[in-house]
Order: C-alpha cells, then sequence, then structure tokens
C-alpha cells in the first residue's frame, strides 16, 4: 500500500490524480492534500478520501475549511501558509508526492519533497524550469525517483533504454522530439490571434486542463517551458530537443537513437495515462482511459511549428541557451503575462512582447542556491507589471 501526498488537489491534475487512486483503493491511500483556496473542494475531498492531514495556502481558506470539518466531527489538522505546504510535501506516511501546484508557488514543496527522498511524480514543470539544477540534485543526494508527468516527458521515459532514469544521460540518443498540439490558433492568422480572447485561449482542441498551462498550450510557451524541462530530466542540450506540430495528440513524443530508431508512445490524450504509468511504475495499472482506435482516428499529421506566429518557442530556447537564472525570469514574466492578459489587460501576441522585454533586460547570473532562484523571480516579477502597464 502507497501513501500518496498531492500538493495542487483541486487542480486538473490533483482530480485525474485522485481518480486513479479511486480506482485502486487496495493500492493507493491518500495521506495529505494541499490546494490555494478552494475550501468546499477541499472538504468533498476530505470526506471522501480521509487523509491524515490537509493544507490550504490561502490563511482565509484554511479557517472556513477548518471550521466545516469541525462541523462534521472530521478529525483532520488543517495546515496553512507555505509551510503547511512543505508539511504535506515531506508527509512521513507519504511514500509518493504528486507536484501538481500550477506555477513557480509549487517550487519550494516540489523541492521539499525531493529533499525527503519521496517519490516525485512531476507535474508543476515550473519548478523544474526555475530551479532545474537544485531539484536534479536534491533527487540525486536524497535517492528520491523523479517521475515525469508531463505527457510528452512522460512518454519519452516509457521509450529509454532499461534502466536509464530521469536524471540519468540517454545512451545512444541522437534527439528528442516533443510533439505539440499546435493549441487552439495552430490555424489562426496573426491578425486573427491579436484580437483572441481569453475564453477562446484556454479553449485546447484535445486536453483538458488548467487555465494558465491552457494559454501557455494557445502560445506554445508551453512546448517552450517543455524543451527546458526535457534538458534537466534527459540531461540533453536543448539543440538535440525537437519541436514537431501534431494536431492529433496521439503520438505524445518520440526518442530517437543513433541507429535510426525513433520509438514513440502513443495513446488518448488524458493525463490519467501518465499518471497511472508514474504512480504505478514499473507496473502497469488501469487507468480508465479509453482504448485508442486508430482506424477511427485514421490520419496522424505532422508540420513544422510556425516561428513568426508563435515567438515564445524562440524565447524559450534562448533562455536554455542562456541557462542560470533566464529561465527563472523566463517563467515568471510569463505567469504575470498570462495573468495580465486572462484579466483582459493585454492582448495575446502581448504576452510574447512582455517576455521578450524582460528577458532582454535581465542580466543572467549563476544559480548558487535557492535565494538565487527566489530574487530572479521577484525581479523578473516586477519587469514583467512594469512591461504589462508600459504595453
Ligand atoms: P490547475 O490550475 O487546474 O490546478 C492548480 C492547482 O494548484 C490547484 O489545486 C490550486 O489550488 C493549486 N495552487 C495554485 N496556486 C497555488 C499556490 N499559490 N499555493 C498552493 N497551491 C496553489 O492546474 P493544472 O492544469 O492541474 O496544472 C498543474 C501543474 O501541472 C502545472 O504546472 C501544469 O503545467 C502541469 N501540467 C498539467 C497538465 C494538465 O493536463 N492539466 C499536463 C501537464 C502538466
Ligand atoms: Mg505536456
Amino acid at each position: 500500500m502507497q501513501g500518496v501526498a498531492i500538493l495542487g488537489s483541486t487542480g486538473s491534475i490533483g482530480l485525474n490524480t485522485l481518480d486513479i487512486i479511486r480506482r485502486h483503493p487496495d493500492r493507493f491511500r491518500v495521506v495529505a492534500l494541499a490546494a490555494h483556496s478552494r475550501h468546499a473542494d477541499l472538504l468533498d475531498q476530505c470526506r471522501e478520501f480521509r487523509p491524515e492531514c490537509v493544507a490550504m495556502a490561502s490563511p482565509e481558506a484554511a479557517v472556513c475549511l477548518q471550521q466545516a470539518l469541525q462541523a462534521e466531527d472530521l478529525g483532520i489538522p488543517v495546515l496553512s501558509g507555505p509551510q503547511g505546504l512543505l508539511q504535506v510535501a515531506v508527509h512521513p506516511e507519504a511514500d509518493q508526492v504528486m507536484a501538481a501546484i500550477v506555477g513557480a508557488a509549487g517550487l519550494q514543496s516540489t523541492l521539499a519533497a525531493a529533499e525527503a527522498g519521496k517519490r516525485l511524480l512531476l507535474a508543476n514543470k515550473e519548478a523544474l524550469v526555475c530551479a532545474g539544477e537544485l531539484l536534479m540534485a536534491a533527487v540525486e543526494r536524497s535517492g528520491a525517483m523523479l517521475l515525469p508527468i508531463d505527457s510528452e516527458h512522460n512518454a519519452i521515459f516509457q521509450c529509454l533504454p532499461p534502466g536509464v532514469r530521469p536524471g540519468c544521460a540517454i545512451p545512444g540518443m541522437k534527439r528528442l522530439v516533443l510533439t505539440a498540439s499546435g493549441g487552439p490558433f495552430r490555424q489562426w492568422s496573426a491578425a486573427q490571434m491579436a484580437a483572441a480572447s481569453p475564453a477562446q485561449a484556454v479553449a485546447h482542441p484535445n486536453w483538458s486542463m488548467g487555465q494558465k498551462i491552457s494559454v501557455d498550450s494557445a502560445s506554445m510557451m508551453n512546448k517552450g517551458l517543455e524543451i527546458i524541462e526535457a534538458c534537466w530530466l534527459f540531461r540533453v542540450e536543448e539543440s538535440r530537443v525537437e519541436v514537431v506540430v501534431h494536431p492529433q495528440s496521439i503520438i505524445h513524443s518520440m526518442v530517437e537513437y543513433d541507429d535510426g530508431s525513433v520509438l514513440a508512445q502513443l495513446g488518448q490524450p488524458d493525463m490519467r495515462t501518465p499518471i497511472a504509468n508514474a504512480m504505478a511504475w514499473p507496473d502497469r495499472i488501469a487507468s480508465g482511459v479509453q482504448s485508442l482506435d486508430l482506424a477511427a482516428t485514421a490520419a496522424l499529421e505532422f508540420e513544422p511549428p510556425d516561428p513568426v506566429r508563435f515567438p515564445c518557442l524562440r524565447l524559450a530556447r534562448e533562455a536554455a541557451k542562456r541557462g542560470g537564472t533566464a529561465p527563472v525570469v523566463l517563467n515568471a514574466a510569463n505567469e504575470v503575462a498570462v495573468a495580465a492578459f486572462l484579466k483582459g489587460e493585454l492582448n495575446f501576441p502581448g504576452i510574447a512582447t512582455v517576455i521578450d522585454r524582460v528577458l532582454q533586460g535581465h542580466a543572467p547570473a549563476a544559480v548558487g542556491g535557492l535565494e538565487d532562484v527566489l530574487e530572479a523571480d521577484r525581479q523578473g516579477r516586477e519587469l514583467a507589471a512594469r512591461a504589462v502597464s508600459g504595453a
């Protein structure tokens, strides 16, 4: 029986993780849950899964949850704030920790789970983008097992030679090919994209996901972040990570080896597959995902990404090449710009403009420790907020 802690249990990945746990009560037990502020959702989860403890990042929401739990005689302790998230991440009864908080807000708790030597199910790609070096070092030091949840990286993980784990170089690997759906604006003109609304940007054609990552998919910054994520997970330089647009999202990514073999993982675009894969690894368990009907799918198409309408890909590659704190400010600027776009303060192409301005205005420094990451994150957000108001 594996104890599971979920950071971000009320989000899209969190809910899919609970769905897998619900299907396998003989294998998994929820020991701790954490989320930002949706206390009513967390209350429902407490009723169903009876965790040992829960945490809410928002102190006000923590009070509401505590009162509701008391009223129902559910004696589950409620933690709050950043300290609460950390306690969930290192809960002594958690064998596995699902890191599914969105954005750099998940950085410290993800790092803490790695340092505690947990099986780390990593969905929070921004943690790896901001602190890849620190996170991979923590995994190595503690002997934690890092398993990628992002569908592309989980696909690559499934195509690795036996015994090769994330954090190791891949022997005989020529290049990695990340597939991208192209998002909702794949066939839109630049003029149409300039007038795109938040609702249009979050309407992903294949995947159902949280708002932030949906906007990232529309701008293709999601793929940019995933290039950086792949560099850390598979010890490869940015130039060997290619991106191909594949609108059907059936092939989740590929590894090309020196002999010309290209290994791919296929499946429905349903996050329960990579989540079940990582939770049960090396076993295989049912996930509730529909079988793939290739005859019904008919065509699998591929095209190169358009660098003109999707400048975020180039910006992410630039940050990856510069290294140090450059990916931290890239991520911070993106988070600020996406939030501004969702609030109607910035048009869609403005997201890339803001990130570009912030990246050009930042002199990357080496990352010695967590303080350097947090300071670069703060600077990136400040520069981005200024760029938004000037845009
Ligand atoms: P979401 O917006 O649906 O959920 C985010 C979760 O994080 C919620 O539970 C929320 O309460 C919590 N959260 C947000 N801010 C917080 C804060 N400051 N402190 C504590 N908790 C906070 O997002 P999602 O789509 O589930 O994505 C989560 C992560 O997984 C992201 O990093 C995303 O890039 C990654 N990911 C998601 C998908 C997907 O299909 N949704 C696929 C691949 C990777
Ligand atoms: Mg992905």
